[in-house]
């Protein structure tokens, strides 16, 4: 891994961002300012998987260099890295391979798994095909605290209630882990509002079928809300929302405690937070952020990235927030295309960035590399008609 961080760097690092950092995150020039949160882009877990991926490419060339390279899904949740990791030569394959897919891997061939994990049972189909020491496994340390803790649960019969989206990588590979040991049951829940409803089913019961279709594609096999609300433990995916994380906890513990009283709630409700050091500090950073006076801020990230879109979700509450994925969304100080996570599309805006003074915030989340930060400040800039480098020069 240290033999390719010097390529990695120059991939991804940006003098300009650390300038601007070591100056306490503010540059200003001519009516615009722009305040960069404290904490932002690339975690250590995003790090260590690029790292892995790029030490993998090196170290199958120099040993064995027509062995395959495969990818499953995305590396990290940034287009730009996926490209930069397509464009090394490693093939990206689905996150969840078919067996048609997984009939083109030989013995021997190198498979990376990305940051988020995989599934325990696409795991094992994968190492039965390549071989144990040919699978690079680059899923992040925090995202296997999750997997202990529900592999703890099922252990002891407790059903997980993971508080995340059902579809995602992580989520669907920590689910994966409630049924390693077979016995084990799980329920994904996303929105307070299915939260509420999961609590009044534990008190008040309910129509069993209405239930099961609305969180189809979101509990285990056999899972039945008569016999495995009985007993749940809490968990979350690692990027999402703290302060909601807190409240579908309080919710559920409330409705246990409710049922079958304080006294008894030990053995009917479990928690353990499980949001990433890196995921908290870049909300903490940015609500500091927030409290700035501000005109507008900037969210930078991949859209499917789920830390990214709580940053923007933040923002929004707030002030004008434009999510964006590069500096080419910023189409003239008239237009903006950016992405809006509630209809799942991007979208225009007219008259975006305001004339006169203002103040521009700007964070990104922990998959986006600082080169694309980068070139959203300069853009910016641009906009207002001044050059970065003649202003770095003076
Ligand atoms: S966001 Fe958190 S869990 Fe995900 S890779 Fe980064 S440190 Fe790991």
């Amino acid at each position: 891994m240290q033999a390719v961080q010097a390529q990695v760097l120059t991939h991804y690092r940006s003098e300009l961002v650390e300038r601007i950092r070591a100056g306490g995150g503010v540059l200003s020039a001519g009516e615009l300012t722009v305040k960069l949160a404290k904490e932002f882009g690339f975690c250590y877990g995003v790090e260590r998987a690029i790292d892995l991926a790029y030490a993998a490419k090196k170290h199958f060339s120099e040993v064995s260099p027509n062995t395959p390279i495969y990818l499953l899904g995305e590396i990290i949740h940034n287009p730009e890295v996926n490209d930069q990791i397509r464009a090394m030569g490693i093939k990206i394959i689905s996150p969840k391979p078919t067996d048609e897919d997984l009939s083109h891997l030989r013995a021997g061939d190198a498979v990376i798994i990305p940051a988020f994990g995989t599934e325990v049972s696409t795991r094992k189909k994968i190492e039965l095909k390549v071989g144990r020491d040919n699978i690079v496994d680059t899923t992040c340390g925090d995202v296997m605290s999750v997997w202990k803790r529900v592999r703890q649960y099922s252990k002891e019969s407790v059903t997980s209630i993971i508080h995340g989206k059902a579809k995602h990588e992580e989520t669907k590979a920590t689910t994966s882990q409630a049924r390693a040991y077979g016995s084990g049951h799980y329920l994904v829940v996303f929105t307070l509002a299915e939260t509420d409803y999961v609590c009044d089913y534990i008190l008040n019961g309910g129509n069993k079928d209405e239930f099961l279709d609305k969180f189809k594609g979101a509990f285990s096999a056999g899972f039945d809300p008569d016999l495995h609300l009985q007993a749940v433990g809490v968990a979350n995916q690692t990027t999402m929302l703290r302060g909601e994380t807190e409240e579908v906890q309080r919710r559920i513990k409330q409705a246990m405690i409710q049922k079958y009283g304080a006294s008894e709630v030990e053995k009917h409700f479990r928690f353990f937070d499980t949001i990433c050091g890196a995921t908290q500090d870049r909300q903490d950073a940015l609500q500091k952020l927030l409290v700035e006076p501000m005109n507008l801020l900037i969210v930078i990230g991949g859209y499917n990235s789920s830390n990214t879109s709580h940053l923007a979700e933040m923002g929004e509450a707030k002030l004008p927030t434009y999510f964006i994925k590069n500096a080419g969304k910023m189409a003239s100080d008239k237009l903006i295309v950016h992405y809006n996570q509630h209809v799942q599309k991007e979208v225009e805006t007219s008259d975006w960035l305001p004339s006169g003074k203002i103040t521009v915030g700007i964070t990104a989340g922990a998959s986006c590399p600082n080169n694309l930060i980068e070139d959203t400040i300069r853009r910016l800039f641009e906009l207002r008609g001044i050059s970065v480098q003649e202003l770095l020069a003076n």
